[in-house]
């Protein structure tokens, strides 16, 4: 073979190495990016001091878990619909607690809601009986109980109940709704409020609960995420729904630092605004898009001295309170004094 030969054949080599080496880099890319023009995305929404989550399925599916308290609803129905939520396919209530059902009394009077799935655990307050009577008002919506080892499927993504059974536990927090959402690789837990009880009799089925993402069970408390538990879960990121500052103390460092030893990564809502997960079945992506932000609105002249109320949450307020200017003008009712609003049925606080 001359010399000039075996360059030409070194040259048509080098040049179709060029060649795979490109068509190999560009099929490594596309399978990394693939999946994400359409991710699944899970929301966990910042609504202060309590729990709200919503699952957008890359086939369309809306499931929409818990909805804070009362007086969120104004925030949380604008932030749905800024999420392109049209109808619920699927609304989880964890448990019957006024920082979980609260913003859904008026999301079922808003949008269109095909499924209910619920603890099946009681509870004889106020509130929550005028949740049941707006559930009622709603003939179409379906109403289920969540049983351990109950399985749906939206599309390619999948859920598990874990937890309660038809045996419910003595407290409401135990009866808390826990599952497993699926998407190829990428598993979340919900918890609702569950404690380690409700841990232990979930970890008792026998259920594989390793989850990438944990919804951590009760805000943060140390009666929950019981040491046994999180290893069985094993997260790698953990998402606290819990108010800057709240009462509560929550999170207990207890519960942190359990995280922390494992090398979770831990975001709290009320501190760090909704966290909102992206997956494409292989990889997660984090998102922070930011605190909540309530919607005002402009309290005419005539109205700016009276007690203000707001129809939906029952709850009065002083002329002054910073929050008179949250409730939409088509919810706002004027007493022009306390006793007029407590003898409507108003009152100044709600749970
Ligand atoms: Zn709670």
């Amino acid at each position: 073979m001359s010399r000039l030969s075996a360059i030409r054949i070194f040259r048509k080599f080098f040049t179709l190495a060029l060649i795979f080496g490109a068509l190999f880099s560009f099929a490594v890319f596309a399978a990394g990016e693939a999946g994400w023009e359409n991710p699944l995305r899970v929301h966990f929404i910042d609504v202060g001091q309590g729990d709200c989550s919503l699952v957008q399925c890359p086939n369309g599916t809306a499931i929409l878990v818990d909805g804070g308290r009362i007086w969120t609803y104004p925030f949380l129905i604008d932030y749905l619909k800024n999420a392109g939520v049209e109808k619920i396919d699927l609304l989880v209530l964890s448990h019957p607690h006024g920082d979980h059902f609260g913003g859904l009394i008026k999301v079922l009077k808003e949008f269109p809601v095909a499924v209910i799935l619920d603890s099946g655990k009681d509870d004889t307050g106020e509130h929550y009986q005028r949740f049941l009577e707006t559930v009622k008002s709603r003939t179409e919506v379906d109403f289920k109980l969540a049983r351990a080892g109950d399985r749906f499927t939206f599309g390619e993504v999948k859920m598990l109940v874990i937890h309660p059974s038809s045996r419910l536990p003595a407290t409401v927090n135990n009866s808390s709704i826990i599952f497993k959402l699926t998407y190829g690789d990428s598993d979340f837990l919900f918890t609702g409020d569950a404690e380690m009880e409700a841990e232990a009799e979930a970890m008792s089925r026998g259920f594989n609960l390793r989850s990438e993402v944990l919804k951590v069970g009760h805000h943060g408390s140390r009666t929950s995420t019981g040491p046994a538990f999180l290893s069985r879960a094993s997260p790698r990121w953990a998402v606290i729904p819990a108010g800057e500052n709240n009462s509560y103390g929550h999170p207990h460092p207890e519960v942190t630092r359990r995280l922390k030893m494992r090398g979770t990564k831990i975001y709290q809502t009320g501190t760090e605004g909704t966290v909102l997960f992206l997956s494409n079945g292989k990889d997660l992506r984090v998102e922070l898009p930011g605190r909540a932000v309530y919607p005002e609105y402009a309290i005419p002249e005539e109205q700016a001295s009276r007690i203000i109320a707001n129809r939906e949450t029952l709850i009065y307020y002083d002329p002054h309170s910073p929050y008179v200017v949250q409730i939409p003008p088509e919810d706002r009712v004027v007493f022009d004094t306390a006793v007029a609003a407590e003898t409507a049925g108003y009152r100044r606080n709600w749970w």
